[in-house]
């Protein structure tokens, strides 16, 4: 599968790659070693993302979004993983599908347009210090009192933290429910905002760049139309059906990490000679890359399958629902090797 081309790339989508490549190499690249310093990219890195067209690509027009769908997305989180750039648009992209799935006319002209210019920076809070993968479990509350809701808890990993100035909070408005009924996402806005504390940029054996903070909500107050939904309690179910755009932005950055990562070691073994020879002219060499090649183009076209899915409106947030052979990864593999379920030869070159 030397020229694979994934199935849902159109020259429209070919020329926005090459427009943000050009951009993030001639503009971020070089910024890396400072955002690494100072644990995040600055206020104005967001704003001429913003004015780039690399924020909220697949967001309707209407509301300041470029007006793509997920494959838009997917080629702006490609590129920034082939050149190795950690930047947070994925969660600006995340918490913008809360507030565009969710959220009411007010609420998306009043925020959207704004995220898509960087001028407001997003972050998604559910995590808590005893409380990860079990969401249940979150234990900051959200209490309505008159025509606002007082915010009392804390959140722990929150990208975008140090910077974020709209957060979209998980917290508990119903105690007396079961948790996934008495969980409700609100938005916050945290500009001079009474109560709200970032902590430090929390250290991470990788992504130096993005910044990762704790936030504490200390009684704080935000208007009661900072509700996403039609009413309190739909947190949880919000959050498991956005989860699926979440994660297969989390596959699509991995895949493309993963080619780079053998691009790179194939240039390597291609250049670096000991005992006489190149790297790559060691058999074992071969064998080793051949096979992590093959992995990375069954994940490849994993991925891809997922996109196409995501853009039809099909990819469903059930595992056992997303079945990678079906008649798209089918129709790929006969064009790729001239025979449906043919054996695949993949060369290292
Ligand atoms: C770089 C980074 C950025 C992040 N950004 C955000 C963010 O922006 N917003 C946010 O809200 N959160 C964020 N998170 C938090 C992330 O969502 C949590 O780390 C994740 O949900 C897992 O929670 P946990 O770390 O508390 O692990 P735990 O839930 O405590 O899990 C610990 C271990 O137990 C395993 N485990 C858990 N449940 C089960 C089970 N049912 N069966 C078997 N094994 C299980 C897990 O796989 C893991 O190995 C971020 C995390 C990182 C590392």
């Amino acid at each position: 599968m030397a020229n694979y081309e994934s199935p849902w790339m159109n020259e429209d989508l070919r020329m926005y790659r090459k427009a943000l490549r050009e951009f993030i190499h001639e503009e971020f690249v070089p910024r890396q070693a400072k955002w690494r310093e100072h644990h995040r990219p600055s206020a104005e890195d967001w704003k001429q993302a913003g004015a780039t067209g690399l924020l909220l690509p697949d967001v309707p027009e209407e509301y300041g979004g470029g007006g793509g769908n997920f494959a838009h997305q997917a080629v702006v989180t490609e590129e920034l993983a082939q050149a190795g750039v950690n930047f947070g648009c994925g969660v600006q992209s995340i918490v913008s599908h809360y507030i565009l799935h969710y959220g009411n006319e007010e609420q998306k002209k009043k925020w959207l347009p704004a995220m898509a210019q960087g001028e407001l920076v997003g972050a998604i809070a559910m995590t808590e210090p005893s409380a990860g993968s079990d969401l249940q479990a979150i234990k900051t509350s959200a209490r309505r009192e008159g025509n606002e809701y007082v915010i009392s808890g804390s959140k722990t990993f929150i990208t975008n933290g140090g910077l974020a100035n709209l957060i979209c909070v998980a917290a508990k408005t119903d105690p007396k429910v079961a948790p996934f009924r008495g969980i409700s996402m609100i938005v916050v806005e945290t500009r001079n905002l009474k109560g709200y504390r970032v902590g430090k940029s929390l250290e991470k054996i990788g992504m130096h760049e993005i910044d990762t903070c704790e936030l504490f909500f200390d009684d704080v107050r935000v208007p009661a139309g900072n509700l996403l939904g039609k009413s309190e309690g739909a947190g949880f179910a919000q959050m498991m059906d956005q989860l699926r755009y979440e994660r297969l932005m989390i596959g699509v950055g991995a895949i493309a990490t993963i080619e780079r990562a053998l691009a790179i070691t194939i240039k390597y073994a291609k250049e670096r000679k000991a005992f006489g020879q190149t790297l790559l002219e060691f058999q074992n060499a071969r064998f080793k890359l051949a096979q992590c090649k093959t992995e990375a183009q069954i994940g490849r076209v994993f991925v891809d399958n997922c996109i196409l899915r995501m853009i039809d409106g099909k990819l469903d947030p059930h595992v056992e629902d997303i079945r990678p052979f079906d008649e798209a990864a089918e129709a790929l593999a006969a064009v790729e090797t001239g025979h449906a379920r043919g054996k695949v030869v993949i060369q290292v070159s």
